[in-house]
């Protein structure tokens, strides 16, 4: 075959204590997921169903401790902000998913930050355009390494957070989650048919807020590989 254009690499994820690497197909992401995040948003954390956004699968930047990751500060922005996320990698296809099966679906789990545009977000959210130009930028997407469910489970519960140049600005603790993983899978699943490498951001806990350019995330969640990103 011949390319007219060069084709695009894959995208792939390492995955913790080994050498292989998982292939990213889709990225979806969950909004409002954690009540107190709802409201600092200044919206009713009534349990609505949920409702799902999705990211370029190119956004994503592998940023485990030891690569070092940069990310760009993105144009067009005077709020940059962090929103630490459970991460769940699909290793199995399905729709309509049972939430009783849902589990079953999932091949593991890494920490991510849905890095967002809030100003041009919020612009588009009271407008009620799409939230792309917001959410759905270069490099908004840095993830750590995944865990095989098969070696860390289905956390349920355990401490969420971030740390911007070491001082605490997100913690929570994945039970507060609005929805469960295996209710997002099954809710997700009822519009799209999930396949193997789609990543689902779960959402993110209060507490987001801006970085600048020379600052340095950490974040992590129990069980997992931390992650860290420096905003160049
Ligand atoms: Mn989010």
């Amino acid at each position: 075959m011949t390319f007219v254009i060069p084709p695009v690499p894959a995208v792939t994820i390492p995955v913790a204590g080994g050498n292989g690497q998982f292939p990213v197909r889709r990225i979806y992401c969950v909004g409002r997921n954690y009540a107190a995040h709802v409201r600092e948003m200044g919206m009713d954390p009534a349990r609505e169903a949920p409702f799902f956004f999705s990211k370029p699968t190119d956004a994503i930047v592998v940023a485990c401790p030891e690569s070092h990751a940069q990310i760009a500060y993105p144009p067009a922005t005077e709020q940059f902000h962090f929103e630490i996320e459970l991460v769940v990698a699909i290793g199995a296809a399905g729709r309509n998913i049972p939430v009783e099966q849902a589990n079953s679906h999932i091949w593991g789990y890494a920490v991510g930050i849905d890095m967002t545009r809030r100003d041009l977000q919020i612009a588009a959210r009271d407008k009620g355009r799409p939230w792309e130009l917001g959410k759905s930028f270069d490099q908004s997407a840095p993830i750590s390494a995944l865990h095989p469910a098969a070696e860390v489970g289905h956390p349920v519960a355990g401490a969420i957070w971030l740390q911007v140049n070491g001082n605490d600005r997100q913690r929570s603790d994945l039970n507060k989650l609005i929805w469960s993983v295996p209710e997002i899978v099954a809710n997700l699943s009822k519009f799209f048919e999930l396949q193997p490498g789609d990543l689902i951001f779960t959402g993110t806990p209060e507490g987001i807020g801006p970085v600048r350019s020379g600052e340095v995330m950490r974040g992590g969640i129990a069980g997992l590989t931390d992650l860290e990103v420096r905003v160049a």
